[in-house]
């Protein structure tokens, strides 16, 4: 519920009532307005232990929130949520671009992409140690030995690091390298890992399952927040639908509808979101247009040769080459892009 407080509410009345809400196990997140504060309060109304919210003095309006997510809902937080990754922010006025490889394959390869996209205003260094590949034959990803790389290329070069996480026993080796923990499309409902992020500091990338509604989208971030963990990046990379000349349908019109519907930050990954190199820059544009607070791009050194998503993965001069374009409607859309 939102908890509207009169506007003449003394600081004892306030506290009264939080310090209750508190106590019965709610979550609040208070609002101090110059005309009045606001709580928002997530809890279950059957441990109110008697003492209704209602009759607590000060209180001017109740209002029930409506979604069924809650932590996430724009309803219990007004601001956009700005996600600070150690100094990397993620949901304010900055573009916050995530690049590189599909899968981390040498320290070499990692190396090239950090270096040639740091270049160009990516702060955050993408790429995948564990895998989850559709086929069983395909390149599973390297493990521990990704992670390491990944992370050397990301400090040499000032970047944090974005890495997929798809088995809650891997969540302590992955932690220790990454700044940023994703939650790829196939996980989205993997309520057992949603919970597992959910209860650790680290700021987690959930991406839109491939069949997801936006309904179900932001009920699995609620998973997550309502296990302590509110640093959410939502991030659209299309949808399956009966289109099959392009990878997945980029679901864009999902950009402004949960922004509208959520505080948490949502970017866009133009490159599972199409599969198709002509569409990446022009899905990339149209993204931050949109009104994405980010992107995640695939940009590797040499795709001929990628063990995994070659033929969605941008070169690095490619990649230069779109960026030169976002950062003109980044600055249209009153967006600049962190150097
Ligand atoms: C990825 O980002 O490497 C990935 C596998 O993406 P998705 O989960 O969106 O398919
Ligand atoms: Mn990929």
């Amino acid at each position: 519920m939102i908890i509207v407080m009169k506007h003449n509410a003394s600081k004892e009345e306030i506290d009264a009532l939080t310090s209750h809400l508190t106590s019965c196990g709610y979550r609040l997140t208070i609002s101090e307005g110059v005309e009045r504060t606001v709580i928002g309060a997530i809890g279950d109304e059957s441990l109110l232990k008697g003492k209704q919210v209602q009759t607590f003095s000060g209180v001017d309006e109740i209002i029930p929130i409506s979604k069924p997510y809650k932590l996430v809902s724009r309803e219990f937080k007004k601001e956009d949520t700005v996600i600070d990754v150690k100094g990397v922010k993620i949901g304010g006025k900055e573009l916050a671009v995530m690049s590189g490889p599909c899968s981390v394959e040498s320290l070499e390869q990692a190396r090239i992409v950090a270096m040639r996209t740091s270049a160009k205003g990516s702060r955050i260094l993408r790429g995948g140690a564990y895998k989850p590949r559709t086929s069983p034959y395909s390149f599973q990803g390297m493990g521990p030995e990704g992670l390491i790389y990944l992370r050397k290329a990301a400090d040499e070069f000032g970047m944090v690091v974005v890495t997929e996480l798809t088995d809650p026993r891997d969540i302590e080796i992955v932690s220790e390298y990454a700044d940023i923990l994703q939650i790829g499309a196939r996980n989205m409902q993997n309520f057992r890992l949603l919970h597992e992020v959910g209860a650790q500091e680290k700021p987690v990338l959930l991406k839109r399952g491939m069949s997801a509604t936006i309904k179900e989208f932001l009920l699995a971030a609620e998973h997550i927040a309502k296990e302590g963990n509110s640093n959410i990046i939502l991030c659209e990379r299309g949808i399956r639908t009966f289109e099959t000349y392009t990878r997945n349908t980029l679901d864009l019109a999902a950009v402004p509808a949960i922004k509208n519907l959520s505080h948490l930050p949502v970017i866009v990954d133009p490159s599972h979101g199409t599969g198709r190199i002509e569409c990446i820059g022009p899905m990339a544009l149209a993204s931050v247009a949109a009104g994405a607070d980010g992107l995640m791009i695939e940009v590797h050194p040499n795709p001929d040769e990628a063990l995994s998503d070659g033929d969605q993965s941008l070169t690095p001069d490619q990649y230069e080459e779109v960026m030169e374009k976002v950062e003109i409607i980044a600055k249209a859309v009153g967006k600049e892009i962190a150097k």
